[in-house]
């Protein structure tokens, strides 16, 4: 491929609205073009990178034995209807009317519609286990689309799902594509770790993310530094370090004018936030809730609806004042009427200083058991950084990092919803059992050069990189350099390799900051001075040395190259 017989618009400056390092370089590099929030156009070299990416996902589901479909984007939104999701998911769907005042979705994802499929289409035991995929574009109204494809409204993902027939069936087709993502994440060159995920009501070791460390990740991953422990912030657990208070001296209550916040009362009383305890009010199942946890610790949610098995939703102001009678921010455990739960780290009685359900006051000396009862101790915080290792009892490490896939045990959650049910070799009708497997395959085309680039651009691993090589003539007015330019391209195609050939009538430097800003993992160079040699010169991305070489071993020495890569 010829430079000026294609569009590749690198740009020079950093673009304006793009924060991270990846977003930029995508947009500099001439990849892709914002259509407008969260939509973008795929210009040639980003549409190459990516459907190199689509073909090993590709053969690694075929591989493990996936079987692979193509399921619509537009969905009635009856089946969303039948699963329930049609209320929780509501907001992330797009809605559309057809002309006869339908009802549809674009899909954000497909549990639905392939279950329904598998209901209709497989009944008997002899059928079974079954695992389809595809590769397809998903739309999501996320609140907030940004980092370019990390979070777009449009993307594509590659989404798998798994029917079984036994637990044990269920276990084997999430080790196969958990495998497959191991060797998909390997292949592609990106260094993935596989976290510990939240699985909502499955629990259990049911969920696991593959993230890509990065600073700008947008999830948070405790990590133990002894065993191989290590989890998403949203699921992760702690041990908690054994040292009870002894008992304080009787409650007593404090006035605290105008202090609501942690940060408020610490200061005005000149303690720190892990004196506090931090009262929040939830509604769950309709009736409020009292959850305590630790001044300087974040209730994590998701573990406060596993532990009460109901959603949880924070409770208005009018409900917070009706539950404590008292102004906001003054919510404390003592004397409450509703339900308290409390994080097992308060057990230990270090934090003592509580709201007192009175405007402008608080209790000091608050002990649990003693002032304060509680309905049921949990885990209840979101971990951090030196919080013990749940496992072997060692301090964590907190990172960040972008979730590029997830595997999930779904259960039975969407078969029985849609009667998705099979004969049994006895002849009953059993329940199908599901997992779901996902990769976002343009969150993993950019994670890719979030993880991999350097100060002068992408740093493509030959395996997803556009095009293998960059030939450039560099005067593409001599003939002799553009003739030997062209049998140089044509000896490397026969190896096997994509070639763009800069055809530019530019001066050297621009081509070269150009060939480093896209990043091809090697670039060979013909001039004047080089062929007056009978050579060329080769110089690989990751390299800071270049090598002149003969001409006429050069493209067995680059293909060398490319394969050792
Ligand atoms: P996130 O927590 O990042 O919003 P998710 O957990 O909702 O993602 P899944 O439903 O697990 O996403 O989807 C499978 C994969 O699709 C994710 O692992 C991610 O790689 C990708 N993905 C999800 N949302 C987006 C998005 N808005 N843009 C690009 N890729 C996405
Ligand atoms: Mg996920």
């Amino acid at each position: 491929m010829r430079w000026s017989k294609t569009l590749i618009p690198t740009i020079k400056e950093i673009p304006q609205d793009a924060e991270i390092a990846s977003h930029q370089l995508m947009l500099r590099a001439g990849l892709i073009r914002k259509l407008s929030g969260g939509l973008y156009t795929f210009l040639p070299l980003g549409l190459k990178a990516l459907r190199k990416i689509e073909r090993i996902v590709r053969e690694e589901m075929d591989r493990a034995g996936a079987i692979e479909i193509l399921m619509p984007a537009l969905q009635p939104r009856e089946i969303w209807e039948r699963t329930g999701r049609y209320a929780t998911l509501r907001d992330t769907m797009f809605k559309i009317l057809d002309r006869q005042n339908r009802h549809l979705v674009l899909g954000p994802t497909h549990e639905e519609v392939v279950t329904d499929l598998v209901a209709h289409e497989i009944n008997s035991y002899r059928q079974l286990p079954k695992t389809f995929y595809q590769i397809q574009v998903k739309f999501r109204d996320e609140i907030r689309p940004r980092f370019g494809l990390m979070r777009a409204k449009e993307f594509v993902m590659k989404d798998a799902y798994s029917f079984d027939t036994s637990w044990e069936g269920v276990e084997k087709s999430y080790q196969a594509m958990y495998n497959a993502y191991v060797r998909i994440f390997e292949r592609v060159g990106l260094r993935t770790k596989a976290v510990e995920a939240d699985s909502g009501a499955m629990g259990g070791s049911a969920s696991h993310e593959f993230m890509v460390l990065a600073e700008s990740g947008e999830d948070g991953i405790v990590e133990c530094g002894d065993c191989a422990y290590a989890a998403n912030t949203e699921r992760a657990e702690r041990k908690l370090a054994a040292a009870a208070s002894p008992e304080p001296p009787p409650a007593a209550r404090v006035a605290t004018p105008n202090s609501r916040t942690i940060e408020e009362i610490a200061a005005f009383l000149k303690v720190k936030p892990e004196m506090l305890i931090k009262t929040l009010i939830y509604v769950v199942k309709g009736q409020p809730v009292a959850v305590c946890i630790p001044g300087h610790r974040e209730l994590n949610e998701h573990k406060l609806a596993r532990a009460l098995g109901a959603d949880v939703q924070m409770a208005d102001d009018a409900t917070v004042e009706k539950a404590t009678g008292a102004p906001l921010g003054f919510a404390g455990p003592v004397g409450l009427t509703i339900p308290v739960y409390a994080d097992a780290e308060l057990a230990s009685g270090q934090a003592s200083i509580a709201g007192a359900n009175a405007a402008d006051t608080h209790l000091l000396n608050v002990r649990f058991g003693r002032d304060a009862q509680v309905a049921a101790w949990h885990d209840l915080v979101i971990c951090r950084e030196h919080d013990l290792c749940p496992r072997c009892g060692q301090p964590m490490r907190e990172k960040r990092g972008i979730e590029v896939g997830h595997v999930f045990k779904l259960g039975v959650k969407y078969s029985q919803a849609l009667d998705a049910m099979y004969l049994d070799e006895a002849g009953n009708r059993q329940t199908l059992i599901m997992g779901c497997y996902g990769i976002g395959v343009t969150r993993t085309l950019q994670a890719v050069i979030e993880q991999s680039h350097d100060a002068n651009g992408i740093v493509w691993p030959a395996s997803v990189a556009p095009f293998e090589v960059a030939v450039l003539p560099l005067n593409v007015n001599h003939a002799e350099t553009m003739r030997v330019a062209e049998e140089l391209v044509a000896a490397l195609e026969a190896q096997g390799l994509a070639v763009l050939m800069d055809d530019r009538d530019e001066r050297p430097g621009f081509k070269f900051k150009d060939a480093d800003l896209i990043g091809f993992p090697v670039r060979a160079v013909v001039s004047e001075r080089s062929l007056a040699e009978g050579k060329i010169e080769i110089k690989q991305r990751t390299a800071t040395d270049k090598k002149m070489v003969p001409l006429a071993e050069a493209a067995g020495l680059i293909a060398g190259l490319i394969r050792e890569a």
